[in-house]
């Protein structure tokens, strides 16, 4: 583990306190922050058009959406 100092005021000095095991808190918190950056970078990917002109959005994993990888599967 590295140290790392954190500035306080008054009042989340006693929020910290309170907390059984503030480091760890922190590490939870950087983490779950960090998950939750990398699911929002995730979905512009999932969120693309499909190559079929169709308008519906691709499936993961596909250049199609569910309709046209059934009719075209993964061909371009
Ligand atoms: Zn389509």
């Amino acid at each position: 583990m590295r140290p790392i100092n954190v500035s306080l005021d008054s009042v989340t000095w006693e929020l910290a306190k309170q907390k059984p095991n503030f480091s760890q808190w922190v590490r939870d918190q950087l983490r779950s922050e960090d998950n939750k950056r990398k699911s929002h970078e995730q979905r512009p990917n999932n969120r693309k058009k499909c190559v079929r002109g169709c308008g519906e959005f691709r499936i993961d994993d596909s250049i199609n959406c569910a309709k046209c990888r059934e009719i075209y599967g993964d061909e371009i």
